[in-house]
């Protein structure tokens, strides 16, 4: 397939976000994967099972809405019925991250949300929710989690299997697959040893008012 050289700084984006998803540990070998709207409407998205440190930025495929590769040789993600669906359904999303990070994957076994016992979940949402289980690469998956992303929520965990995490641009959507990690953390770590505090929902809207100026300075 023809090179695109429209799509090239996206692609090398894509690949930078695999390598940094690898360094912060939020997933290990070729799982998780990454994806970004293009301009014109398409989806750039990491390849299916290639490490990300082998991946040449020319060939990261740009797939359609309907999940058809339209440039780059390598096969897209299995999971691109996934991220399409998420574009599909939310128009506000700009850029999708799925990794398998350890604490967060640890709730998603245990199929139990992750709480506001961090203020931090407010980038996220009021808590993180579980999407039910379905295998990967499958539609059912997709529709899954796009059910549990409502319009407020910018993360969700996928049951036993990992973390879903969206933004307006790629930069958000990594920030918020941190922030999961980290509250997960957080609250594995307060519930070792005592009875974590929740925030109320009323405290969680107003961190989420505040955020929303924060980030737009
Ligand atoms: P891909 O390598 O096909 O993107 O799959 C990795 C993964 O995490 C599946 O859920
Ligand atoms: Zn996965």
């Amino acid at each position: 397939m023809a090179d695109e050289p429209r799509y090239r700084s996206m692609r090398e984006m894509i690949v930078e976000t695999g390598l940094e998803m690898i360094e912060q540990e939020l997933t290990k070998g070729t799982g998780g994967n990454a994806s970004a709207r293009t301009d014109d409407g398409n989806v750039v998205i990491s390849p299916s099972g290639v490490p990300y440190d082998e991946i040449p930025p020319s060939e990261v495929p740009v797939v359609s809405l309907d999940g058809e590769r339209i440039a780059g040789d390598l096969p897209p993600s299995s999971e691109t019925p996934m991220h399409t669906a998420v574009y599909a359904g939310r128009e506000d999303v700009g850029a999708v991250i799925h990794t398998h990070s350890p604490y967060a994957s640890t709730f998603a076994s245990l199929r139990e949300p992750i709480p506001a016992s961090s203020y931090l979940i407010a980038y996220a949402g009021h808590e993180v929710p579980v999407a039910g289980y379905a295998p990967p690469g499958s539609e059912e998956l997709a529709n899954g989690a796009l059910d549990a992303l409502s319009e407020a929520t910018n993360a969700c965990l996928l049951a036993n299997h990992g973390v879903l995490a969206v933004g307006e641009g790629v930069r958000d959507a990594f920030e918020n697959a941190l922030i999961v990690e980290h509250c997960a953390r957080i609250h594995y770590q307060a519930s070792a040893i005592g009875d974590p505090v929740v925030l109320t929902d009323e405290e969680v809207d107003e961190l989420i008012a505040g955020f929303a100026e924060y980030r737009s300075q």
